[in-house]
């Protein structure tokens, strides 16, 4: 699972700044937003603005050419009151303590949300990974998983791919933590290739389950998708399979975007002839008859807006030009925090990421099951199963919408810490 930080432009609450939000101050703000609509004992509120654990390594290694660099890794825990930690691994310059801390609440609420036994977990080397060879990115990877050794395990803490990291990154780190442990143990990590554990139809899952809330948002607002026009930001591994599904299913798509512009067809594109980030990088435009910018995109006049290609592109500038009728957050962190309040008072619907692409670590939860049991699924049962969990997860989050009155944001937000705080509620405070 890939991910990326979320940054919010809204002033923090607290302290009337106009800086910027940290991925933790985003994630505490969201938390003390969503416990303000449940009653809630504070003790609990309060443990959970704080992670369990955060581990900081040194991690040194061997450059080819025979000198020693030190790099610094994170892995930060915040709750395990539902199961094990899961959550990425980020090989990215700017990686802190505070953004992994931030990440992995997030992670708390989305794994919550879809309820699944997990708890959220973020980690990642403060380095850039287009600066290291293979070997010194194996040596990195093999190196950093010692170090976290007794804090990782199938039962303890999950990893997964995340920006900079890769399948094959996972399965080094499977491999060593095997090595050390003198068996073969799949289940330390997700998103490894399939010959080693990994699931099939993991790739794909993210841009498969953002189709499918696609598909019950539209139903939801009374609209079929063969009546039903789409524009997608980002033709990567979360745009392009869903755009895909959705054109397969009736949806009209009329925009698809890349870095270097889109490609616009008001009669619909054949999204199957044009080639995904992974199949031919930054393809789009060289297809396209009919090109607009990726803002233009943006704001096309289409009933379902789906930005799947970065965080922060719908912001206080744009945010009342959106003409769509309803957003649905692809990539991880889309709306700002005050473009957020704009479409709500201009009541666009908005399903957020946490529920829309929460496909990547459902089916990671399927591979750590399948590794457990060390028995694979077919590429149907896997897709059966997510839509099973995708249409369980929305029906939670839509109870909550129409009981309460609030956002589609705001009802997953309640519907995760909620079920959090129960947990939390029957466990009670150990000693
Ligand atoms: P990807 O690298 O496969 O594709 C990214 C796409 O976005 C490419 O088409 C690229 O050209 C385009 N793009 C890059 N910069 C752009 C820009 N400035 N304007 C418009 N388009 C631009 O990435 P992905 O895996 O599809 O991830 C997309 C988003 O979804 C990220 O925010 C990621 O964190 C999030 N996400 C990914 C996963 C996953 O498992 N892949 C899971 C959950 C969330």
């Amino acid at each position: 699972m890939t991910s990326q930080s979320t940054t919010h432009d809204g002033a923090d609450e607290t302290t009337g700044s106009t800086e910027p939000e940290s991925a933790l101050e985003t994630a505490r703000r969201q938390l003390r937003h969503a416990a303000d609509h449940l009653d809630i004992d504070d003790q609990i509120v309060t443990r959970l603005k704080h992670p369990k654990k955060v581990h900081e390594v040194a991690v040194p290694i061997e450059r080819d050419d025979g000198s020693v660099e030190v790099f610094t890794g994170y892995r930060a825990q915040h709750d395990s009151v539902r199961g094990p930690h899961k959550g990425g691994l980020r090989y990215h310059p700017e990686v802190t303590r505070d953004e992994c801390v931030g990440l992995g609440m997030w992670m708390t609420w989305k794994c919550a949300v879809m309820d699944l036994p997990f708890g959220g977990a973020k980690g990642g080397i403060a380095v850039n990974p287009k600066e290291l060879s293979e070997g010194e990115t194996e040596r990195l990877t093999r190196r950093f998983t010692q170090e976290l050794r007794n804090a990782i395990g199938p039962k303890q803490d999950i990893p997964a791919p995340d920006m900079g990291t890769d399948s094959q990154t996972m399965a080094w780190l499977m491999d060593a933590y095997s090595m050390q442990e003198g068996e073969t143990v799949p289940g330390v990590v997700t998103g490894k290739p399939p010959v080693v554990g990994g699931s099939e139809g993991r790739a794909e899952a993210p841009g498969r389950s953002v189709a499918i809330v696609t598909e019950l948002v539209c139903e939801y607002y009374d609209r079929p998708l063969d009546d039903t026009t789409i524009a997608v930001q980002g033709y990567g591994s979360v745009g392009a399979n869903a755009a895909r599904l959705l054109d397969g299913w009736g949806a009209t798509v009329v925009a698809i975007s890349d870095v270097n512009g889109a490609m616009y067809d008001p009669d619909g594109i054949d999204t199957a002839s044009v080639p995904s980030h992974e199949e031919e990088p930054e393809a789009v435009t060289t297809y396209a008859e009919t090109t607009i910018s990726n803002e233009e995109l943006l704001t096309l006049d289409v009933d379902v807006v789906i930005p799947a290609a970065l965080g922060n592109v719908i912001t206080e500038a744009n945010a009342n030009r959106i003409a769509a009728d309803i957003v649905v957050e692809g990539s991880n962190g889309p709306t700002t925090s005050t473009a957020d309040a704009i479409l709500a008072e201009r009541e666009i619907p908005v399903v957020p990421d946490i529920l829309a692409n929460a496909g990547g670590v459902t089916v990671s939860y399927f591979e750590w099951l399948q590794d457990i049991n060390r028995r694979s699924w077919s590429l149907e049962r896997v897709n059966d199963e997510l839509e099973t969990e995708m249409r369980a997860a929305w029906s939670a989050v839509r109870r909550e919408f129409e009981r309460r009155d609030v956002t589609w944001r705001d009802a997953a937000y309640i519907v995760a810490l909620s079920r959090v705080a129960e947990a939390h509620d029957a466990r009670g405070l150990w000693p």
